[in-house]
């Protein structure tokens, strides 16, 4: 079984969550796909074992083949090429590997090259199973990095996604293929603001899913009816906690702080396995 865990907004403890369950379940292996400021690692501290770096195929052009006229500029929508006058400028960064102005140069004046924008690290912490995206400073490209670790992905083993906050590319591409997601929120303005526009996009991709709700003490109700209007199953309240904002800051997973806290998560874990009718 596949569970991503998102948020509409950062910040919310979606990583918290998503380290905490993974260490609480046997056999399990935790992706941490929020590959611009990945930092699952720094709580389960894992011992890698393996690192891979991540291309995309970028073009470069032969100018004693090239003829300027214009067709890759004209083909690319991210305006990652120019043909100014007698020459093809590449603005790689922009670039997102999509191949269109390699097949439309009617001079075959265009190759495709490696660039690196990122690296993926397997490891292991105890016993669970870890994979870290990293994206490269400076680079834009996540969902390449995203599509490279979940090609680790363990059939046998439960997985947990780590996924960026938001609701753009990279999210999609991270969650798509979930059985289920997790929407770590809060109950803010803020929280509630950007749960409905994460709450659209699953319902969009019709990923069943459900959500936790962190300091759960502060704010008002709104979160709670809102989820028992709409029928979604509220999860996990997590209350606001000076011992837990201090566990985090230093780097200890939640379960491993608070003991206590690993029935919450396996009970959640329970909870998504009656939904989905999955218990692997
Ligand atoms: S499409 Fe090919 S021939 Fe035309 S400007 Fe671009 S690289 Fe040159
Ligand atoms: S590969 Fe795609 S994104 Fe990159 S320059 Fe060519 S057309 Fe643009």
């Amino acid at each position: 079984m596949i569970i991503s865990v998102a948020s509409g907004k950062g910040g919310t403890g979606k990583t918290t969550v998503a380290t905490s369950l993974a260490l609480s379940l046997s056999n399990a292996q935790l992706l941490d796909c929020d590959v611009e400021e990945p930092n699952a690692h720094i709580f389960t501290k894992p011992e890698v074992t393996g690192t891979k770096p991540v291309f995309i195929p970028v073009p470069e052009v032969d100018e004693t083949l090239c003829s300027f006229c214009g067709k890759c500029q004209e083909v690319c929508v991210y305006n990652a090429i120019a043909v100014i006058k007698d020459h093809v400028l590449v603005f790689s960064e922009l670039c997102h590997g999509c191949g269109s102005c390699t097949y439309f140069c009617p001079f075959g004046a265009i190759k495709e090259v490696n660039r690196e924008v990122g690296v993926v690290d397997v490891g292991t912490s105890g016993e669970l199973h870890t994979v870290t995206g990293r994206l490269h400073v400076g680079e834009a490209m996540a969902p390449p990095v995203i599509k490279e670790v979940k090609k680790c992905i363990d059939p046998e083993k439960t997985i947990i996604i780590d996924a960026p906050p938001g609701t753009s590319c990279p999210v999609i591409a991270a969650i798509t293929g979930s059985d289920y997601c997790i929407l770590v929120t809060e109950p803010t303005p803020f929280g509630f603001h950007d749960l409905l526009l994460a709450v659209d996009v699953l319902r969009e991709m019709a990923i069943p899913f459900g959500v936790v709700i962190n300091r759960s003490d502060l704010g008002d109700g709104k979160t709670t009816d809102y989820c028992r209007i709409e029928q979604i199953p509220v999860l996990m309240e997590i209350p606001f906690s000076k011992e837990i904002a201090m566990a985090y800051s230093e780097g200890k997973p939640v379960v491993n702080a608070f003991p206590e806290y690993k029935n919450m998560f396996l009970n959640m874990y329970k909870k998504i396995t009656q939904i989905t009718g999955r218990d692997v």
